[in-house]
């Protein structure tokens, strides 16, 4: 149907590679998020699928036909940007319809999408509006509705919600969702924030470096990270990662040492020096005696929890908490062995997850 493929496609900008040996399929009606830090090639894709960057070589694929040398015009994608660009001197209405005007929509046609866009995106009360009266968020609103009324198989969307602030960004993202579910084009978002990938993403391919490093369930993402690059760039406060070292069934924070169950010795076996991760949300501190001694150094107040730095030895690590705790304090660190990952010292790969 609407499936999208890249086969070995390569970008270069003069003698630069941006993207390396992509291989990616998002399915038909799917939504996929492509996530990572700035430069990592992300809207290079992105615009790839819309025709408004070549392809160095490799084949790229929509709905079973090889796109390659198709024109933007052709490929019947709709697209929504950062900078939304609304005409000015258009009200909304117009501005939602003119691109149904263009490609020659019946006019009974393009007032029925017209209506149904405005009362999706809840913009009834301003079709008669110039875009200079209206918010952030309603203009970015209308950019959606005039992406909606396309009826576009494909959804492209590069940071569409950049602009607006926090509170904002919650409604829209949900309203994205609900957009998709009515129409269930296939759909591909381009964004650097984490919380917009997990909300909005059925699979999120996460680039670093020009390469997709993952691609999978923001549920398997957050669990299962397959390298350190995804374990700390998904997570807030970043996942706690330090080298540690392993001897005689005992893991080596620094020069403390606690024994490591069963389970994971069957998977660390063979290793010494390691890289191992825990999530400050799956942090436990208390003054019962436990796996590591520990000291409070900072405590941070974020409202709902507290974020509490904390030292084993000379590393520092992270935990989110509800609980109250005193800078200075003199915790134990419990690990909850359930929740631990483990990485490759040298390749940065995770090794892996016992059987419980
Ligand atoms: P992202 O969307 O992840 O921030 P981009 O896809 O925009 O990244 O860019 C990927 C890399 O390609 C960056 O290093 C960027 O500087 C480079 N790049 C993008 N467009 C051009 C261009 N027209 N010419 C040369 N280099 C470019």
């Amino acid at each position: 149907m609407n499936e999208i493929v890249f086969k070995n496609v390569c970008k270069n900008y003069g003698n630069v590679e941006v993207i390396k040996d992509l291989n990616l399929t998002i399915p038909s009606g799917q939504r996929l998020v492509l996530l990572g830090p700035s430069g990592c090639g992300k809207s290079t894709t992105l615009r790839m699928i819309a025709g408004l960057e070549s392809i160095t070589s490799g084949d790229l694929f929509m709905g079973g036909e090889r796109v390659n040398d198709l024109e933007p015009g052709d490929r019947n994608v709709a697209m929504v940007f950062q900078n939304y660009a609304l005409y000015p001197h258009m009200t909304v209405g117009k501005n939602i319809c003119f691109g149904m005007q263009i490609s020659k929509v019946p006019k009974e046609e393009r007032e029925k999408r017209l209506k149904e866009a405005l009362e999706i995106l809840g913009l009834e009360p301003f079709r008669d509006r110039l875009p200079r009266e209206l918010s952030g968020g309603q203009r970015q609103r209308v950019a959606l509705a005039r992406a909606i009324v396309k009826r576009s198989p494909y959804f492209l969307l590069d940071e569409p919600l950049s602009n607006l602030d926090a509170q904002l960004r919650t409604t829209a993202r949900a309203e994205l969702v609900k957009i998709h579910e009515v129409y269930q084009p296939t759909f591909v978002y381009v964004t650097h924030d984490q919380v917009e990938a997990m909300t909005i993403g059925h699979q999120i391919a996460l680039m670093n470096e020009n390469v997709i490093q993952q691609m999978d369930t923001p549920d398997v993402i957050y669990n299962r990270p397959v390298n350190t690059f995804v374990g700390k760039f998904i997570g807030s406060p970043s996942m706690n990662i330090v080298t540690a070292w392993l001897d005689g069934g005992r893991i080596y924070l620094g020069e403390t040492s606690a024994p490591v169950p069963e389970p994971w010795l069957e998977k660390l076996e063979g290793r010494t020096e390691v890289k191992f991760g825990l999530r400050p949300e799956h942090v436990q501190l208390s003054e019962k005696e436990g796996d590591f001694p520990c000291q409070v150094i900072y405590v941070e107040n974020h409202g709902s929890r507290k974020c509490i730095s904390f030292q084993v030895g000379k590393e520092s690590y992270y935990m989110m908490t509800e609980a109250d705790f005193e800078t200075h304090d003199q915790m134990w660190l419990h690990i909850n062995w359930r929740r631990a990952h483990f990485f490759d010292a040298q390749t940065q790969r995770n090794v892996g997850y016992p059987q419980w």
